[in-house]
């Protein structure tokens, strides 16, 4: 069996699926490795340390996509080379299913196997394969790294000879593993935080990374969609939010907001208000972009400067920390075809909760319903 590691091409990606170290046990099954040239070179792993790792280099792309069996990948690939892989290839990725379903129709066209780390049940016992909080992790360090780095003021407080100057003051908005990851960092650097989360189970984590929980009366209304997950709220029930936030953003140097409910477009929570009564200099850091941000001006992707506070959409901060995403998600990636491989062959148990869960297709038809729903239509065309 031939396992594929393949350059990523989406825009700006810098990560790799599997790094060098993380091979030992599929190539102890007798498993092949095959990587194409430079595919891990932005995440530190050069040609020569797989090769040292008993990896060859593929002699072009194409043939490396005709030829593997397993390709645990990044992101979903384009459409030419979903027409290219095996019949009886498994794909694994961040395949965006639920966003862009359509974009997959190629590869469901053919005989193959589509897993989406996306869609892993976030189970106690697929933790280990959970890559969007590894992901999630990366990104709410660095929104804080690139905000502090574009505050023009100093995070922690200092008590100089030459005055005091007073702790910069973050306010994170979704206490997610995100918002939790952002609040620690921005703690770690020395800011006086504030958080705010619908969920009221948040507010004991936040005050135990040492921030402020801001709580709003919400009428008692139910704020969980069950899996710990929020629930999508009223819009009477969000304008009580944007009033807290709106009120906080006047005090805040820096905004790191992450807020998301799974499936749904990312709830629109700071009102141009807010920004307006922000002062100059001050940062927002959008980390809700991929799903249209949680800031009714952000635009994602782009930079804005707006009455002088800097307003950052990023769509992939991860990417920007390639060498530890690509060690987070190589391990989700290892665990993930722990379920599929067995003595160095794929072995599918389409019954097992976290492969049916993760599943998008198998063999031309869709499996997880979410997903097969989407793509009725484009299913019944091809
Ligand atoms: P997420 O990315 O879907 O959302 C981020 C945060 O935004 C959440 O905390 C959510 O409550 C908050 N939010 C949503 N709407 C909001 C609003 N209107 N105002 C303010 N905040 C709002 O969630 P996530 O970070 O992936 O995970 C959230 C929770 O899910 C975790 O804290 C945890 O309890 C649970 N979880 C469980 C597992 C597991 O069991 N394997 C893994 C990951 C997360």
């Amino acid at each position: 069996m031939l396992l594929g590691i393949l350059k990523e091409t989406a825009p700006a990606e810098t990560r790799v699926a599997l790094l060098p170290e993380s091979l030992k046990s599929l190539l102890a099954q007798g498993i092949s490795i095959v990587v194409e040239s430079g595919a891990g070179l932005a995440a530190g792993a050069s040609d020569q340390a797989y090769t040292q790792a008993g990896v060859t280099i593929a002699a072009d792309r194409l043939s490396l996509l005709a030829t593997a069996d397993l390709l645990p990948l990044v992101n979903a690939p384009d459409a030419a080379d979903q027409a290219r892989l095996k019949p009886g290839a498994v794909v694994i990725g961040f395949l965006k299913p639920l966003d862009a379903p359509h974009a997959l129709a190629a590869a469901i066209a053919r005989p193959t196997t589509l897993f989406s780390m996306e869609l892993v049940p976030r189970i106690s016992r697929a933790q280990s394969m959970d890559a969007l909080s590894s992901m999630a992790t990366v990104a709410g360090y660095k929104a804080v790294i690139v905000a502090a780095d574009r505050l023009p003021r100093l995070f922690p407080m200092l008590m100089t000879a030459a005055g005091t100057i007073p702790p910069a003051r973050v306010f994170v908005i979704g206490a997610g593993v995100a918002g939790l990851q952002a609040i620690a960092t921005a703690r770690r650097l020395g800011a006086v935080v504030e958080a705010y989360d619908v969920r009221a189970a948040a507010g004991e984590q936040v005050r135990s990374l040492g921030a402020k929980f801001l709580d709003v009366d919400l009428g008692g209304i139910s704020t969980e969609g069950g899996g710990g997950y929020a629930a999508e709220l009223s819009e009477e029930a969000l304008d009580r939010g944007r009033d807290l936030i709106t009120r906080t953003a006047a005090h805040s140097d820096v905004i790191v907001t992450t807020a998301q409910v799974p499936g749904r477009p990312a709830p629109r929570l700071i009102r141009r208000a807010a920004i307006e009564a922000m002062r100059p200099g001050s940062v927002l850091v959008d980390l809700a972009a991929p799903a249209g941000g949680n800031c009714e001006l952000t635009q994602p992707g782009v930079e804005q400067t707006l009455n002088g506070v800097t307003l950052l959409a990023p769509l992939n901060l991860p990417a920007e920390v390639p060498v530890h995403a690509s060690q987070l998600y190589a391990r989700n990636i290892l665990n993930f075809l722990a379920l599929i491989v067995k003595k160095g062959e794929v072995v599918l148990d389409l019954s097992d909760e976290v492969l049916a869960g993760a599943c998008v297709a198998h063999n031309r038809i869709p499996v997880n319903p979410r997903v097969s729903k989407l793509l009725e239509p484009a299913t019944s065309t091809s």
